[in-house]
């Protein structure tokens, strides 16, 4: 639909896409470029990552969460985290095991459980609940063939965000049930008002049921270059490990070496960008709730998950009547509907001009 109003000449807003618009600092470009020059990238990489590369993970984890993690078995390179998220159940997963996982929730938990012939076990998350799963809800049955559970704070695409109190009941679940965790944290840099997200592997016993995955794409605009990490567990890393020696061949070393750059070097392009992202918060906010919508303002992440009455149906009326696109809830999972996701990845320009074509239309 968005393709045909274009064509149809409509300068269209595009709210719906998680994809920075920022460019990725300077350095880690510059970073880039000197190591494409030296032949040495231009092998194969290892399978595990380069061991300067999960040092720079390790002492990133340190410093920022104080989570001690060994280079050599607890850190691994992914060609960015969805490449870990599609590929662990195919190490973890048998033929009819369940995977418990959120909903809504990062579509890639969905996929990559079928493609490993798992039954999916949805977690609702509603407002209720603060968007956190109810653990205890889960039917036995399920338990009883469960294998690995997704779950993800700062929340895409609900903005939520978990405690520690939260992860810790996620800890004693997983170990009496015998559950692989997958923590997924694309987003714990992407934060607002002083708020700090917490690495799952910081609470007591996380590094003994889970592992996190996490990447460089949203904390440092770097969706284009594929780079993640997965971090943890040593047993989990080594079987998600084992996949992947079996279908990829690693991440290019020249962008390890940019990654090595943005994990160690000066830190304040992430602060720069979290300050964007506040004001265009705090505008598209503001400005919805003018309008008469009933928006929480989010602690963290760069969307606004705002609560409608049919997603498809407003998303549809954005598009046709504002030229304004916005994700429908209910493409995340059927606990989506009844909200819109907007990414603000776009200009205080952009964000005032569609304010501007909302205001024309009576909600
Ligand atoms: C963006 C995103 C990812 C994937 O990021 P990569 O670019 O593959 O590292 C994973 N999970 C969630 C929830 C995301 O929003």
């Amino acid at each position: 639909m968005k393709a045909e109003k274009q064509r149809q000449g409509v300068d269209v807003i595009d709210f719906g896409v998680g994809d920075p618009d920022l460019p990725t600092p300077p350095h880690i470009v510059e970073a880039l470029c000197t190591a494409a020059r030296d032949p040495a990238t231009h092998h194969y990489p290892s399978y595990t990552g380069m061991y300067a590369f999960r040092e720079a993970v390790s002492a990133w984890y340190s410093g920022r969460f104080s989570v001690d993690l060994d280079p050599a078995t607890e850190v691994l390179a992914l060609i960015g985290s969805k490449e870990g998220i599609a590929h662990i159940p195919e190490a973890f997963v048998n033929p009819g095991d369940y995977v418990l996982a959120t909903d809504p929730g990062y579509p890639v938990y969905r996929t990559s459980t079928l493609f490993a012939e798992g039954k999916m076990h949805e977690l609702p998350l509603t407002a209720e609940h603060a968007f956190l799963p109810v653990l205890d809800d889960i039917p036995s049955d399920v338990l009883q063939r469960a294998k690995l559970m997704f779950l993800g704070y700062p929340n895409n695409p609900t903005a939520a965000v978990a405690s520690r109190a939260f992860f810790a009941e996620v800890v004693d679940f997983a170990r009496e049930h015998n559950i692989v965790v997958v923590h997924d944290n694309a987003y714990s840099e992407i934060a607002f008002d002083g708020y700090r997200p917490l690495s799952f592997l910081e609470v007591d016993g996380a590094a003994e049921v889970g592992i996190e995955m996490h990447s460089l794409s949203k904390t440092y605009n770097m969706t284009g270059w594929r780079i993640g990490m997965a971090a943890g567990n040593a047993d989990i890393i080594a079987g998600l490990g084992r996949v992947k020696t079996n279908v990829d061949s690693g991440a290019f070393d020249a962008i390890q070496r940019a990654a090595i750059t943005a994990l160690t070097g000066p830190q304040q392009c992430v602060a720069d960008a979290c300050r964007v992202y506040q004001k265009r918060r705090d505008l598209l906010v503001g400005g919805l709730r003018e309008l008469g919508f009933e928006v929480p303002m989010p602690k963290a992440t760069f969307y606004v998950w705002m609560p409608v009455a049919d997603s498809m149906a407003f998303a549809a009326r954005m598009l046709n009547e504002a030229g304004i696109v916005v994700t429908p809830g209910v493409g995340f999972g059927t606990h989506g509907e009844g909200y819109v996701r907007f990414a603000i990845t776009r200009s205080m320009e952009r964000i005032e001009e569609a304010l501007e074509r909302m205001r024309g239309l009576a909600f």
